[in-house]
């Protein structure tokens, strides 16, 4: 019987994996499915799919990894297939075996694979039954605790303890010495008890000048493997994969080993689809060990793609449609380098916490076929407290390492989030490290180099001056689309004799932007400058100075400025709330009394002209079905009021102007 492509997948994840795999789908004329939860429903990715269904909350147990709800939704939609994506239920031997009971075809290895490989105990003895190197240590059922410790005191300290049961750099300590290691030990099995439910421990040396270089290999159902070449992901935080590159910084003696030791591995558990030997690799020795092996697609595989030209999703639809592997390995061929970086939404200068909330404002850098971006977010979305903060993967393809970093770092200065901080400065530090540049880097770059690659740029006087002038620009050029009252330019035009003043939080001196003659001039008090611009829409001024004509960005959002300069930094400015507006001669000081919270304006209670003392209310905003009163702060008259009741006022909003 002729073999067909699967005809219908459902994806069972989430975020840019999700899209990824709807690309591929779509171009090989594979209906897609697509799940979500409740914090999904207005996600791309169900946007990309041909339909979409809701499969619960969004807590991650009661959707996607809810093993029969998915089951049940893959019957519903009458597909023939689940693609896992990464992470989730991807390596979920139940899952896989789930589908098969159901004759549903599980995009990946087959259950038995995905269990070997799952525990670092098992995964280890079947490796060196393979012939395949890994690394000293001890890997037995025992658990005594002395037994444990004599074991560390044979392989030498330092000894890294691991989970079995393992992942994400979870329920893994290092011991220095035998001093720490009960302490570290005890530490270790209560971190994995908590996050796989199981509190077995291998040991293993630990490599003090470790590389970590991953092969990706591709097995079919008719027992051929092949190896697509390595991918360095040296640099991590947290134990966490930050950049990724191909090809690594080794011969091709040794990538060719490598490749093959990988396949062997891949084999010795009968694997099937698109996996990943990890390998250690010792930097003084130059010997490489096997780590893991991870039995999906990874979060990196583009790099892969990258240099090989090659559609790995593809091959997994493919193989898992029982096709034979697409290419044999001497047809394999790979050219250039290419770099991932992982666009994440935390805080590097705060020990790279995640962060959540929404994408305020969010601008990409033109993409090519050297310049990738894998992303399931657009301006707006929000990133969720429930999954991984990943908003995007940035991937370069250059014709050597120099030229792909090059072509990254500019990638990255137009890569501009504001709403939510980000690592993308971290990122650009980073890649132009001359250390990392200079290959001397191995898997503790990041906390070794912390003093180089943390220090947060500093704003410039200079853009106070340009924010300013953005502000005013805005003021008198805003569109009157919406009932803010920066769009109301019969109200708020900056004539050619208004100056204005603004103050910043860290920036006492203040600055002044009068227009004159159709230019701006900015005064600090310390330096002035004439500034011409005009307001491109979507946060984006054209700035002329005498430096020459800049792209810059003003968001703002929640009561802060996030200002994105011409070279793309972010930086977050405060403003003061009063500032001094001196008009045709006359001098004021004018008050803007602002909304606290967003609501809908049920009551004003002043006009244009009116005197009122202070703590009179002057409107009263409904939110969340509470009644807040907008008081006067002092005594005043009335000059504007820039809402009528009923209408919706955000946060921040000016609601009246007090003289
Ligand atoms: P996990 O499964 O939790 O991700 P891995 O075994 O894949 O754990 O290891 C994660 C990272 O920890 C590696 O990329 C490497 O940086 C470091 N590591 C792992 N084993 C060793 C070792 N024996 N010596 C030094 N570093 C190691």
């Amino acid at each position: 019987m002729a073999l067909k492509l699967i005809d219908k997948v459902l994806v069972a994840n989430r975020g840019e994996i999700a899209c990824r795999v709807f690309r591929t789908a779509k171009r090989l004329g594979i209906s897609s499915v697509a799940v979500y939860s409740e914090a999904d429903k207005n996600s791309l990715h169900t946007l990309m799919a041909d339909s979409a269904f809701h499969i619960g909350p969004a807590a991650p147990t009661e959707s996607y990894l809810n093993k029969m709800k998915i089951i049940e939704t893959i019957k519903k939609s009458g597909s023939s297939a689940v693609h896992p994506g990464y992470g989730f239920l991807s390596e979920n031997a139940d899952f896989a075996s789930l589908c098969q009971q159901n004759s549903i075809v599980f995009i990946g290895p087959p259950a038995s694979a995905i269990k070997s490989m799952g525990s670092k105990s098992e995964s280890k003895k079947i490796m060196i039954k393979a012939g395949v190197p890994v690394v000293p240590g001890y890997q037995d059922d025992a658990q005594d605790i002395e037994l444990l410790k004599a074991e560390a005191e044979k392989i030498g300290y330092p000894v890294l303890i691991k989970a079995v049961m393992g992942g994400g750099g979870k329920g893994m300590k290092l011991a220095q010495s035998s001093k720490e290691f009960i302490t570290q030990l005890e530490s270790a099995k209560r971190e994995s008890l908590k996050a796989f439910g199981d509190d077995r421990v291998i040991l293993e040396k630990y490599i003090t000048s470790p590389r970590h270089i991953e092969v990706q290999v591709f097995a079919d159902t008719y027992g051929n493997a092949v190896y697509l070449y390595e991918r360095d992901c040296s640099v991590q935080r947290r134990h966490q994969k930050v950049i990724e590159e191909a090809p690594s910084n080794i011969d091709e003696i040794k990538r060719h080993t490598m490749g093959k030791t990988a396949t062997q591995a891949a084999l010795a558990v009968g694997y099937v689809g698109a996996g990943t030997v990890e390998f250690i690799y010792d930097e003084q020795t130059k010997e490489f060990y096997f780590m893991e092996m991870n039995t999906r697609l990874q979060v990196e595989h583009p790099v892969t793609e990258m240099i090989t030209g090659l559609d790995l999703v593809e091959w997994q639809f493919r193989v898992a449609s029982g096709f034979h592997l697409p290419l044999k390995q001497e047809d394999i061929k790979r050219s250039g380098h290419a770099i991932e970086a992982r666009i994440y939404a935390e805080n590097p200068y705060n020990s790279f916490l995640p962060t959540s909330g929404k994408l305020i404002h969010l601008s990409l850098p033109d993409t090519w076929d050297k310049v990738r971006i894998d992303s399931g977010v657009r301006q707006n979305d929000e990133i969720s407290v429930f999954y991984d903060p990943l908003i995007a993967k940035l991937i370069v393809l250059g014709n050597s390492r120099d030229e792909a970093l090059n072509l990254l770092h500019s990638s990255l200065s137009n890569y501009h989030v504001c709403g939510l901080p980000t690592n993308i400065g971290f990122l650009k530090t980073l890649v132009n490290n001359k250390k990392f540049r200079d290959y001397d880097f191995n898997t503790n770059f990041i906390p070794q180099n912390q003093h180089e690659l943390l220090h947060k740029p500093e704003i410039s006087e200079e853009d106070y001056g340009i924010i300013s002038a953005c502000l005013s620009i805005k003021e008198s050029q805003c569109p009157k689309k919406t009932t803010s009252p920066w769009d109301k330019e019969e109200d708020f035009r900056v004539n050619s004799e208004s100056l204005k003043n603004y103050f910043f939080e860290n920036f006492e001196a203040g600055v002044s932007v009068k227009l004159s003659k159709g230019e701006f001039k900015v005064n600090s008090g310390k330096w002035n400058m004439s500034i011409q611009g005009s307001y491109l829409g979507n946060n984006t001024y054209q700035i002329k100075t005498s430096n020459g004509i800049q792209k810059v960005r003003v968001v703002d959002y929640e009561g802060s400025l996030w200002f994105v300069n011409n070279d793309g930094v972010v930086h977050i400015v405060s403003m003061k709330e009063q500032y001094k507006m001196e008009d045709k001669g006359t001098t004021q000081t004018v008050l803007n009394v602002k909304a606290p919270i967003p609501g809908k304006i049920i009551k004003i209670l002043c006009k244009p002209g009116d005197d009122i003392k202070e703590n009179a209310v002057v409107a009263v905003i409904e939110s969340m079905k509470m009644e807040h009163m907008i008081v006067a702060p002092r005594n005043a008259k009335i000059v504007n009021v820039f809402f009528k009741e009923g209408d919706f006022v955000n946060s921040k909003d000016t609601l009246v102007v007090l003289e």
